[in-house]
Protein backbone atom coordinates (compact mmCIF):
# COMPACT_ATOMS: atom_id res chain seq x y z
CA UNK A 1 0.00 0.00 0.00
CA UNK A 2 1.24 3.58 -0.67
CA UNK A 3 0.77 5.36 2.16
CA UNK A 4 0.68 9.12 1.46
CA UNK A 5 1.17 12.34 3.89
CA UNK A 6 3.47 14.71 5.01
CA UNK A 7 7.48 13.72 4.83
CA UNK A 8 8.72 16.60 6.29
CA UNK A 9 7.95 20.38 7.69
CA UNK A 10 11.17 22.81 6.69
CA UNK A 11 10.99 26.28 8.60
CA UNK A 12 13.34 29.26 8.96
CA UNK A 13 14.70 29.80 12.44
CA UNK A 14 17.23 32.46 14.37
CA UNK A 15 20.07 31.09 16.19
CA UNK A 16 21.23 27.28 15.57
CA UNK A 17 21.92 26.73 19.46
CA UNK A 18 18.75 28.16 20.64
CA UNK A 19 16.53 26.00 17.83
CA UNK A 20 18.79 22.92 19.21
CA UNK A 21 17.65 23.50 22.81
CA UNK A 22 14.15 24.40 21.66
CA UNK A 23 13.80 21.14 19.75
CA UNK A 24 15.79 18.46 21.65
CA UNK A 25 15.18 19.37 25.25
CA UNK A 26 11.90 21.34 25.60
CA UNK A 27 10.12 19.31 22.93
CA UNK A 28 11.96 16.29 23.52
CA UNK A 29 12.57 15.44 19.78
CA UNK A 30 16.00 13.41 18.60
CA UNK A 31 18.31 15.25 16.31
CA UNK A 32 18.75 13.02 13.85
CA UNK A 33 21.11 14.54 11.37
CA UNK A 34 23.40 17.29 11.38
CA UNK A 35 24.06 18.77 8.13
CA UNK A 36 24.43 22.02 5.99
CA UNK A 37 22.01 23.43 3.55
CA UNK A 38 23.52 22.07 0.58
CA UNK A 39 22.02 25.09 -1.27
CA UNK A 40 24.06 27.40 1.19
CA UNK A 41 26.85 25.57 2.88
CA UNK A 42 27.83 28.10 5.19
CA UNK A 43 24.23 27.07 7.21
CA UNK A 44 23.01 24.34 8.97
CA UNK A 45 20.61 22.13 8.50
CA UNK A 46 19.15 20.77 11.50
CA UNK A 47 16.35 17.47 11.10
CA UNK A 48 14.37 16.32 14.68
CA UNK A 49 11.99 13.47 14.49
CA UNK A 50 11.53 10.10 16.05
CA UNK A 51 14.18 7.68 17.14
CA UNK A 52 14.61 6.50 13.21
CA UNK A 53 13.94 9.88 11.93
CA UNK A 54 11.47 8.25 9.68
CA UNK A 55 9.52 10.49 7.03
CA UNK A 56 6.32 11.87 8.69
CA UNK A 57 8.14 12.50 11.99
CA UNK A 58 10.80 15.41 10.81
CA UNK A 59 10.53 18.90 11.54
CA UNK A 60 13.94 20.74 10.04
CA UNK A 61 15.39 24.13 9.96
CA UNK A 62 17.77 26.17 8.41
CA UNK A 63 19.03 29.05 11.24
CA UNK A 64 20.49 31.93 10.69
CA UNK A 65 21.60 33.94 13.49
CA UNK A 66 20.43 37.48 12.08
CA UNK A 67 17.10 36.45 10.55
CA UNK A 68 14.87 39.12 10.53
CA UNK A 69 11.40 38.00 11.66
CA UNK A 70 8.71 36.29 9.17
CA UNK A 71 5.56 38.22 9.29
CA UNK A 72 2.47 35.50 8.11
CA UNK A 73 -0.06 36.35 5.65
CA UNK A 74 -1.53 34.50 2.78
CA UNK A 75 0.02 31.80 0.55
CA UNK A 76 1.91 30.35 3.61
CA UNK A 77 1.40 28.22 6.29
CA UNK A 78 0.21 28.87 9.68
CA UNK A 79 0.75 26.08 12.01
CA UNK A 80 2.56 22.82 12.51
CA UNK A 81 0.98 19.87 14.31
CA UNK A 82 2.38 17.67 16.20
CA UNK A 83 0.85 14.33 17.47
CA UNK A 84 0.82 13.55 21.16
CA UNK A 85 -1.08 10.93 23.22
CA UNK A 86 -4.55 12.40 23.97
CA UNK A 87 -3.80 11.93 28.03
CA UNK A 88 -0.34 13.96 27.82
CA UNK A 89 -1.65 17.14 27.38
CA UNK A 90 -1.92 17.99 30.81
CA UNK A 91 1.42 17.26 31.14
CA UNK A 92 2.90 19.27 28.16
CA UNK A 93 0.53 22.39 29.42
CA UNK A 94 2.26 22.20 32.77
CA UNK A 95 5.78 21.50 30.71
CA UNK A 96 5.52 24.14 28.46
CA UNK A 97 4.94 27.09 31.70
CA UNK A 98 7.93 25.57 33.81
CA UNK A 99 9.60 26.03 30.51
CA UNK A 100 8.73 29.50 29.60
CA UNK A 101 6.87 28.82 26.17
CA UNK A 102 4.49 30.50 24.87
CA UNK A 103 1.45 29.09 24.52
CA UNK A 104 -2.68 29.66 24.43
CA UNK A 105 -5.04 27.61 26.54
CA UNK A 106 -6.23 24.06 25.58
CA UNK A 107 -9.21 24.05 23.32
CA UNK A 108 -10.51 21.52 20.39
CA UNK A 109 -10.38 20.97 17.20
CA UNK A 110 -12.33 18.43 15.21
CA UNK A 111 -12.58 16.59 18.27
CA UNK A 112 -9.33 16.33 19.54
CA UNK A 113 -7.82 18.55 22.34
CA UNK A 114 -4.85 21.14 20.97
CA UNK A 115 -2.17 23.21 22.47
CA UNK A 116 -0.98 25.98 20.52
CA UNK A 117 2.40 27.53 21.12
CA UNK A 118 5.19 29.24 19.47
CA UNK A 119 8.94 28.49 19.38
CA UNK A 120 11.60 30.77 20.29
CA UNK A 121 11.57 32.59 16.68
CA UNK A 122 7.17 32.70 17.50
CA UNK A 123 7.32 29.86 14.67
CA UNK A 124 3.30 28.62 15.23
CA UNK A 125 2.71 25.11 16.47
CA UNK A 126 0.10 22.73 18.17
CA UNK A 127 0.45 19.77 20.16
CA UNK A 128 -2.74 17.69 18.67
CA UNK A 129 -3.84 14.74 21.75
CA UNK A 130 -4.94 11.76 19.75
CA UNK A 131 -6.43 8.67 21.31
CA UNK A 132 -4.57 5.97 21.10
CA UNK A 133 -1.17 7.57 20.02
CA UNK A 134 0.45 6.19 23.62
CA UNK A 135 0.63 2.82 20.50
CA UNK A 136 2.73 3.96 18.53
CA UNK A 137 6.78 4.54 18.56
CA UNK A 138 8.52 7.71 20.27
CA UNK A 139 11.89 8.53 20.68
CA UNK A 140 12.45 6.94 24.60
CA UNK A 141 16.04 8.69 25.23
CA UNK A 142 14.76 12.21 25.14
CA UNK A 143 14.18 14.92 27.74
CA UNK A 144 10.56 14.00 27.41
CA UNK A 145 9.18 10.44 29.26
CA UNK A 146 7.74 8.06 26.57
CA UNK A 147 4.36 8.07 26.97
CA UNK A 148 4.09 11.72 27.07
CA UNK A 149 6.65 11.92 23.78
CA UNK A 150 5.65 13.79 20.43
CA UNK A 151 4.76 11.23 18.16
CA UNK A 152 5.60 13.11 14.78
CA UNK A 153 3.54 14.87 12.56
CA UNK A 154 0.28 15.18 12.47
CA UNK A 155 0.18 17.91 9.93
CA UNK A 156 0.03 21.16 8.77
CA UNK A 157 -2.02 24.06 8.39
CA UNK A 158 -1.91 26.68 5.52
CA UNK A 159 -3.45 29.91 4.86
CA UNK A 160 -4.69 30.72 1.61
CA UNK A 161 -6.67 33.31 -0.31
CA UNK A 162 -8.49 30.87 -2.66
CA UNK A 163 -8.90 27.28 -1.08
CA UNK A 164 -10.36 24.99 -3.92
CA UNK A 165 -7.07 25.33 -6.59
CA UNK A 166 -5.04 23.45 -3.51
CA UNK A 167 -7.91 21.55 -2.45
CA UNK A 168 -7.66 20.29 -5.79
CA UNK A 169 -3.93 19.35 -6.00
CA UNK A 170 -4.22 17.89 -2.50
CA UNK A 171 -6.87 15.43 -3.09
CA UNK A 172 -5.84 14.45 -7.22
CA UNK A 173 -2.25 14.12 -7.03
CA UNK A 174 -1.14 14.00 -3.10
CA UNK A 175 -3.85 11.35 -1.86
CA UNK A 176 -5.76 13.16 0.16
CA UNK A 177 -9.64 13.10 0.71
CA UNK A 178 -12.07 15.98 2.13
CA UNK A 179 -12.57 15.05 6.11
CA UNK A 180 -14.90 17.77 7.37
CA UNK A 181 -14.74 21.27 8.32
CA UNK A 182 -14.74 22.94 11.87
CA UNK A 183 -14.33 26.81 12.71
CA UNK A 184 -13.31 27.67 8.48
CA UNK A 185 -11.12 24.98 8.50
CA UNK A 186 -11.73 22.59 5.57
CA UNK A 187 -9.52 19.37 6.62
CA UNK A 188 -8.34 16.62 4.56
CA UNK A 189 -6.46 13.56 5.37
CA UNK A 190 -4.75 10.46 4.18
CA UNK A 191 -4.76 7.06 5.89
CA UNK A 192 -1.26 7.23 7.49
CA UNK A 193 -1.09 8.26 11.20
CA UNK A 194 1.87 10.13 10.86
CA UNK A 195 1.25 13.33 8.65
CA UNK A 196 -1.73 12.64 7.23
CA UNK A 197 -4.03 16.13 7.54
CA UNK A 198 -3.63 19.16 5.58
CA UNK A 199 -6.15 21.89 6.96
CA UNK A 200 -6.73 24.74 4.85
CA UNK A 201 -7.99 28.11 5.56
CA UNK A 202 -9.12 31.07 4.08
CA UNK A 203 -7.35 33.85 4.92
CA UNK A 204 -8.83 37.64 4.83
CA UNK A 205 -7.36 40.49 6.28
CA UNK A 206 -4.04 39.77 5.85
CA UNK A 207 -0.81 41.99 4.95
CA UNK A 208 1.33 40.09 2.66
CA UNK A 209 3.25 37.14 4.10
CA UNK A 210 6.73 38.01 4.54
CA UNK A 211 9.16 35.22 4.75
CA UNK A 212 11.47 35.27 8.07
CA UNK A 213 12.21 33.59 10.99
CA UNK A 214 9.32 31.56 12.91
CA UNK A 215 8.58 31.06 9.01
CA UNK A 216 8.31 27.75 7.32
CA UNK A 217 10.26 27.48 4.33
CA UNK A 218 8.57 24.63 2.52
CA UNK A 219 6.41 21.30 2.99
CA UNK A 220 7.48 18.20 1.70
CA UNK A 221 4.95 15.52 1.12
CA UNK A 222 6.33 11.23 0.55
CA UNK A 223 6.56 9.43 -2.79
CA UNK A 224 7.67 5.54 -1.26
CA UNK A 225 9.88 5.85 -4.65
CA UNK A 226 10.85 7.92 -7.95
CA UNK A 227 8.87 6.04 -10.25
CA UNK A 228 5.83 6.82 -7.50
CA UNK A 229 7.47 10.49 -7.75
CA UNK A 230 7.58 11.24 -11.36
CA UNK A 231 4.38 9.53 -11.57
CA UNK A 232 3.20 12.77 -9.42
CA UNK A 233 4.59 15.13 -11.32
CA UNK A 234 3.88 14.29 -14.72
CA UNK A 235 0.00 14.54 -13.10
CA UNK A 236 0.69 17.84 -11.77
CA UNK A 237 1.68 19.23 -14.94
CA UNK A 238 -0.84 17.13 -17.33
CA UNK A 239 -3.92 17.75 -14.54
CA UNK A 240 -2.84 21.22 -13.03
CA UNK A 241 -0.41 22.92 -15.39
CA UNK A 242 2.26 23.04 -12.40
CA UNK A 243 5.58 22.09 -13.22
CA UNK A 244 7.89 20.60 -10.75
CA UNK A 245 11.68 20.90 -10.72
CA UNK A 246 13.90 18.39 -11.47
CA UNK A 247 14.67 16.11 -8.97
CA UNK A 248 17.24 16.90 -6.10
CA UNK A 249 19.38 14.47 -4.36
CA UNK A 250 19.06 15.59 -0.70
CA UNK A 251 21.02 12.45 0.44
CA UNK A 252 18.35 11.34 2.74
CA UNK A 253 15.44 11.41 0.18
CA UNK A 254 15.58 12.31 -3.47
CA UNK A 255 13.26 15.68 -4.10
CA UNK A 256 11.27 17.69 -6.16
CA UNK A 257 9.80 21.50 -5.51
CA UNK A 258 6.67 23.18 -6.78
CA UNK A 259 4.71 26.10 -6.21
CA UNK A 260 1.02 25.09 -5.41
CA UNK A 261 -1.44 27.63 -6.34
CA UNK A 262 -1.94 29.24 -3.44
CA UNK A 263 1.77 29.96 -2.82
CA UNK A 264 2.87 27.77 -0.49
CA UNK A 265 5.97 26.02 -1.74
CA UNK A 266 5.88 21.85 -1.90
CA UNK A 267 8.24 19.41 -2.20
CA UNK A 268 7.81 15.49 -2.68
CA UNK A 269 10.34 13.41 -1.30
CA UNK A 270 11.03 10.02 -1.42
CA UNK A 271 11.26 7.76 1.33
CA UNK A 272 14.29 6.18 0.87
CA UNK A 273 17.67 5.89 1.84
CA UNK A 274 16.49 7.39 5.01
CA UNK A 275 18.79 9.05 7.64
CA UNK A 276 21.15 5.68 8.45
CA UNK A 277 22.91 6.03 5.04
CA UNK A 278 25.65 7.86 6.41
CA UNK A 279 26.20 6.98 9.97
CA UNK A 280 24.90 4.30 12.52
CA UNK A 281 21.18 4.46 13.50
CA UNK A 282 22.58 4.52 16.94
CA UNK A 283 24.61 7.35 16.72
CA UNK A 284 22.30 9.55 14.31
CA UNK A 285 22.74 13.36 14.24
CA UNK A 286 25.97 13.16 16.90
CA UNK A 287 28.44 14.51 14.02
CA UNK A 288 28.38 16.70 11.26
CA UNK A 289 27.35 15.07 7.76
CA UNK A 290 28.21 16.27 4.62
CA UNK A 291 27.03 15.04 1.08
CA UNK A 292 30.44 13.35 -0.98
CA UNK A 293 30.80 17.08 -3.11
CA UNK A 294 31.14 18.86 0.29
CA UNK A 295 33.45 16.45 2.04
CA UNK A 296 36.47 18.32 0.40
CA UNK A 297 35.59 21.43 1.95
CA UNK A 298 34.94 20.28 5.28
CA UNK A 299 37.37 21.81 7.70
CA UNK A 300 36.09 25.73 6.01
CA UNK A 301 32.08 24.41 6.40
CA UNK A 302 32.84 23.55 9.69
CA UNK A 303 35.25 26.69 10.78
CA UNK A 304 32.40 28.72 9.11
CA UNK A 305 29.29 27.33 10.89
CA UNK A 306 28.24 28.80 14.22
CA UNK A 307 28.80 26.12 16.96
CA UNK A 308 25.79 24.19 18.57
CA UNK A 309 27.11 23.47 21.87
ZN1 LIG B 1 12.55 19.78 2.22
Amino acid sequence: MIEHGLHHVTAIAGPARRNLDFYAQTLGLRLVKRTVNFDDPGTWHLYYGDAAGQPGTLVTFFPWANAAPGRLGAGETREILLRVPAAAIGYWTHRLVEQGVAHELPSRRFGAPVLSLRDRDGLRLALVGIAGAEAEPAWSDGTVPAEHAIRGLHGVSLLLEDVAPTAAVLTDVLGFAAAGQEDGRLRYRTGAALGGVVELEVADSYLPARLGAGSVHHIAFRAADDATQAAMVERLASEHGLQATGQKDRNYFRSVYFREPGGVLFEIATEQPGFAIDEPAETLGAALQLPLVLEPRRAAIEAALPPLV
